[in-house]
């Protein structure tokens, strides 16, 4: 079997023979297997992009008799990543069949539908509009990829030929065409012409190769991409530079952090001006030679090639004309500054929108930029969540990959504006977009926790992040922080949780912590100042360090990470919301608690003075005051139980019937119920309140508030 194996310098050869001949005989699960090797190496295919099938034998489940099925990547999904519940299983005779009933080009979306007649397998996943361009192929293993460097050559202007010399004639070339069912007759038409080719090029597009089997498909593949990476390779920098040569160097990597992170509540302000987005900041090296190069203005203006870039990235970049050090800190000079860029990138849109539109296309989307480049610095891209934006700079990177081959090789040429348009604006492609999930009351939105290493803190971000907001996760004890990220990454997806070691009393940690947060999301909505601890002493035993630890933690605390969040707040202007977990015992006087109280006091307080100061901003500050959350609680460490409970003159196991027992509603409070507060005040309904205090006690007169 060893004679089998390649040797690949661009691409990664995974195949194992053990493997695969565990799964001989199952010619889908082989698919699957070769799908997921294929998915795994970004320079094969980029993310959601590509699609893979095979024709097999199956008994026809009416008649018994066998007859030929393709299966095939369905719509939407990932290779690296694809199962069968991803596959579509079609009647291949019946695929074919469509033939004579097409009626044309112009007609050609109409097929889309019928593909559903042609179902074999009835757990098939929805057909794709690349459905026939595998089925009309005779083969039975297809590949079809969107590798950087096939596309490189595909959207170069003298791509065709390129293709041929490179080739010897093997490979075989269609001109751009939208996917669809035509392309799919003149993908068949290409190789009825050229018998015995290797594979069929997509001018603008990506590439279809083929085999007998999983493995020869596989390895044909491999041989095909690799020897356009090895042809660009030999190129790059030979009869001119890359890019055309260096124009401006980067800062140095922590300087251009601080700047992103600096600059990235600004530009999500901007980009959100109709929809509330996400950001997403890379410094990539790729990103940097292509933004600090001669040629990246002109290429960036020239737009995107392959469909699958534009439309994640839209038709272009908005290229920042700021110096890598600028001083951004005067949010207004700054907002003054780049204000014509923004308004002249929707212009732009407006214009492309109303010059390529046909009397039937879907209204015009958001016209703000997903991808801005600030040479010197890196690249941010905007969405409406974190997983598009990170991917939109995915894709991105493989534009720049493209633009840099073909430029090696020949000149880069982008798909004609109207092609563009026809695919942005495609019915088919607006159906894809009506039939996504309603987004969450906290879509779009950040939410930092403090202490949500556990127990309150812990239950608010899983609360928040449950309804749709991007999760910031701090504690000052890093075993508990760690042990949360987990456990949110695995529910909410690692693009949505990430956690940042924060000691709520020191303003660097708070400056580095807010930092990681605008480079992670681009900014700030929603703070919860949850960090505290409790000490229960009457006035005698407390000491000057309990006194100044209370106040540090939950008054200055609560002070300096609400002044640092506005900070980001106002550079964004969009408002925002901070919600102070505060205490009963902020209202009642209780024995032995003057050190607390005082401090929970303090807070509350705060809290409307911070209403007061920050509404002109739409910067709302609420308080939510709990009492007696046991379950899951710092607080009850550090001996506050037996403190309370020696108050009460009872035991500690008493403590948690004794508290409900005083309430109205003779209830206990969870972490939860103190989350669900927090989500009544964030989450939209009560937009129009701010310096109020919501009680999560069970209802205790005495903390009523007068
Ligand atoms: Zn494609």
């Amino acid at each position: 079997m060893s004679e089998k194996v390649r040797e690949f310098k661009y691409v990664s050869y995974l195949w194992d023979d053990a493997k695969a001949a565990s799964l001989e005989g199952d010619e889908v699960a082989l698919l699957l297997y070769r799908s997921n090797l294929l998915g795994a190496d970004l320079r094969l295919t980029n993310y959601g992009g590509g699609n893979t099938s095979c024709k097999v034998m199956m008994p026809d489940p009416l008649t018994g008799a066998e007859t030929k099925v393709m299966f095939v990547k369905g719509s939407g999904g990932d290779l690296g990543t694809l199962k069968r519940s991803g596959l579509a299983g079609l009647y291949l005779d019946r695929l074919l069949a469509l033939k004579k009933i097409y009626r044309g080009l112009e007609h050609e979306d109409e097929m889309v539908a019928l593909f559903n007649h042609c179902i074999y397998d009835l757990d098939s996943k929805a057909p794709s509009i690349d459905t026939p361009l595998h089925a009309f192929l005779p083969f039975n293993h297809i590949d079809h990829l969107h590798p950087d460097a096939a596309i490189a050559i595909a959207a170069c202007k003298d791509g065709e030929q390129i293709n041929r010399e490179l080739f010897e004639g093997s490979i075989g070339w269609v001109d751009w065409q939208r996917p669809g069912f035509d392309l799919a007759l003149k993908l068949e038409d290409c190789l009825h012409k050229n018998p015995g080719i290797r594979g069929i090029m997509l001018g603008g597009h990506g590439l279809f190769t083929w085999g007998d089997t999983a493995y020869e498909s596989y390895v044909n593949t491999l041989e095909v991409i690799e020897k356009y990476s090895a042809y660009l390779h030999e190129h790059f920098g030979k009869s001119k530079p890359i890019f055309g040569g260096v124009k401006g160097t980067s800062l140095p990597g922590e300087k251009r952090k601080q700047q992103a992170a600096n600059l990235a509540p600004v530009l999500r302000g901007f980009c959100s001006s109709h929809t509330r987005m996400i950001g997403h900041f890379t410094d990539d090296e790729r990103v940097l030679e292509f933004i600090n190069s001669q040629d990246a203005e002109r290429l960036a203006q020239m737009g995107t090639s392959c469909p699958d870039h534009f439309l994640r990235t839209k038709i272009c970049p908005l290229v920042l004309s700021l110096a890598p050090d600028e001083d951004l800190n005067d949010t207004e000079q700054l907002k003054e500054k780049l204000s014509p860029a923004f308004t002249a990138y929707r212009a732009y849109y407006e214009k492309y929108y109303e010059d390529h539109k046909h009397a039937n296309s879907p209204a015009m989307r958001d016209p703000n930029p997903v991808v801005i480049l600030y040479p010197g610095v890196g690249m941010f891209t905007f969405a409406k969540d974190k997983q598009t934006a990170r991917v939109a700079a995915e894709f991105y990177i493989n534009a720049i990959n493209v633009m840099k081959g073909a430029e090696a090789v020949s000149e880069y040429v982008s798909l004609p504006l109207q092609e563009a348009f026809d695919i942005e604006y495609w019915l088919l492609e607006e159906a894809k977009l009506q039939r996504m999930p309603k987004p969450k009351p906290l879509s779009g939105k950040v939410a930092l926790v403090t202490g949500s290493g556990g127990g309150i803190g812990r239950a608010i971000a899983e609360k928040l992040a449950a309804e749709g907001a991007c999760i910031v996760l701090t504690d000052i004890v890093p075993e508990r922080l760690s042990a949360s990220l987990a456990e949110l990454q695995q529910l909410f997806t690692k693009d949505r949780v990430m956690a940042v070691k924060l000691d709520v009393t020191g303003t660097d940690t708070i400056a580095a912590a807010l930092q990681e947060v605008c480079l992670g999301f681009g900014g700030v909505d929603i703070i919860v100042n949850n960090a505290g601890l409790s000490i229960s002493k009457g006035l005698l035993e407390t000491t000057l360090g309990d006194w100044d630890l209370l106040q540090d933690v939950l008054v200055k605390g609560q002070f300096l990470v609400s002044q640092a969040a506005v900070r980001i707040m106002q550079r964004q202007k969009m408002g925002g919301d901070i919600v102070n977990i505060v205490s009963k015992n902020a209202l009642v006087s209780g024995p032995n608690n003057v050190g607390y109280g005082s401090a929970k006091a303090a807070q509350l307080h705060m809290s409307r003075l911070l209403a007061a100061d920050l509404g002109g901003e739409k910067i709302r500050v609420n308080v939510v005051n709990p009492d007696a959350v046991i379950q899951g609680s710092n607080i009850w460490a550090n001996g506050w139980a037996e403190g309370r409970a020696k108050a009460y003159g009872i035991s500690v196991d008493e403590l948690p019937a004794y508290y409900a027992k005083r309430t109205l509603l003779n209830e206990t409070i969870l972490p939860e119920d103190v989350a669900n507060a927090v989500f009544a005040l964030t989450g939209g309904l009560l937009n129009k309140s701010t310096g109020n205090v919501l009680n999560v006690d069970g209802g205790v007169p005495a903390a009523f508030v007068r």
